[in-house]
């Protein structure tokens, strides 16, 4: 073996790094625990209640009843026609049952169809800002992600114009499309997404589409991209679950519904890495999907104030711009009027943009005890990510404590 070929781990993995939304609440998390600081953490991205009773008990329901064994690879069949019920009742959408994969989280069912989709070298078509997870999942399935810029005027919606440049350049083999988004909130309409639809089945292309936040919308309807036309299903793989919808995120469960082939092969790939999810949430999960859905309605109702309360607030900060996300729990604010007073920054622009979201999160930890997430984690180098799944309280403290440490740059 030549030298040069001695490295320790694959080649692979080279693209790769932990997650910065899981390093940042760390780091906030340490601070707290370690240092004994005060931090107000506005870094994670998942609800702050509590799994409705409803759905704990029909968990502990099966403890008790010793359901406790493996389950067939994809899902117990409960439950596959649970998501084909609710696929249909809420999102206009028909599957059969073979047609749905259960699987440890949106996240997992993510990987599972790229590893289904992905030859060696594909390019994947990624809107940036986008969720921190897809490119790696891309370079992990030997693909090539393709990040395609979205602009803040157009409320960091992917063009028909971008899309169409974006196929003709990189002949992809598919297209992330994350409706509504994490981390802009932003969400497409029907119009909009018909005129995407149209683009994507002209040339082919494969889309995975994450709906991991449809419930969480506060303005506008949400449109499931698979229930647009037949056509338009046989070229998307529909992803979601009950992580923020149900407050579920440590049960680890999440779903997707997709053409025969690629469901059956995403199948063949769960059976032979993770086998079946965790038995007890998969009977907590049929619980929340076709349980009483009042408890989603409550949850929504107290995001949507808070979504107010944090964009209003944020706008009377001086020089701070943001749009009004329409869903998911993110606001995602421009900061860049600050970067110039960021030590080493004044007047390279290359620079802040590698840089600036990066040093004003730091300087927002340690001044104001405030976590948030540099946006350039997300391909987006002007703004920071600042998620409201926390309580008032917290949000009106750490506003204010974020106000003054900017202005005071
Ligand atoms: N997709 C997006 C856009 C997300 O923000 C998240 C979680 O943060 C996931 C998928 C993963 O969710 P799950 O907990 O179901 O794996």
């Amino acid at each position: 073996m030549e030298p040069e070929d001695e490295q320790m781990t694959a080649k692979r993995l080279k693209n790769i790094g932990v997650s910065q939304t899981l390093a940042i609440s760390g780091r906030a998390k340490e601070m707290r625990e370690k240092e004994g600081i005060d931090v107000i953490d506005f870094s994670l991205g998942q609800p702050d209640f509590n799994t409705p009773d409803a759905i704990k008990e029909a968990g502990k329901r099966a403890i008790d009843e010793n359901f406790t064994r493996y389950t067939q690879a994809a899902g117990v069949p409960e439950l596959q026609e649970a998501v084909v019920q609710k696929l249909q009742r809420e999102n206009g959408v028909s599957y059969r049952p073979e047609n749905v994969i259960i699987s440890s989280g949106a996240k997992h069912s993510l990987f599972n169809a790229c590893m289904a989709l992905i030859n060696c070298g594909d390019k994947v078509i990624v809107p940036s800002p986008y969720w921190l997870s897809y490119p790696p999942m891309v370079y992990l399935s030997s693909g090539e992600p393709e990040l395609v810029q979205t602009r803040e005027e157009d409320g960091f919606l992917l063009t028909p114009k971008a899309l169409k440049e974006a196929i003709s350049k990189h002949k992809p083999r598919a297209l992330f499309l994350n409706n509504p988004s994490n981390p802009t909130g932003m969400m497409y309409s029907r119009d909009q997404l018909e005129k995407l639809a149209e683009i994507v089945v002209d040339s082919k292309v494969w889309v995975i589409a994450d709906e991991i936040y449809e419930k969480m919308v506060y303005d506008g309807e949400f449109v499931c991209f698979a229930s647009l036309n037949n056509e338009v299903r046989s070229r998307t793989i529909t992803i979601n679950g009950c992580s923020k919808a149900y407050s579920m995120t440590g049960w680890r469960v999440g779903f997707a519904a997709g053409p025969d082939d690629i469901i059956a092969d995403m199948k063949k790939i769960q059976s032979q890495t993770t086998s079946s999810i965790c038995s007890i949430s998969q009977k907590a999960a049929i619980e929340a999907l076709a349980g009483d859905q009042t408890v989603v309605s409550e949850m929504v109702a107290e995001f949507r104030k808070r979504r107010d309360f944090v964009v209003t607030r944020l706008r009377k900060v001086p020089e701070v711009e943001c749009l009004m996300p329409d869903g998911a729990f993110y606001a995602f604010p421009n900061v860049t009027a600050y970067y110039d007073r960021l030590p080493g920054l004044k007047g390279d622009d290359e620079k802040k943009e590698k840089l600036g979201s990066v040093l004003l999160s730091k300087h927002l930890l340690e001044n104001a005890q405030v976590a948030v997430v540099p946006g350039i984690a997300f391909g987006a180098g002007d703004n920071i990510r600042i998620s409201y799944a926390t309580s008032m309280e917290e949000l009106e403290r750490g506003l204010d404590k974020i106000e003054k440490a900017l202005v005071e740059l």
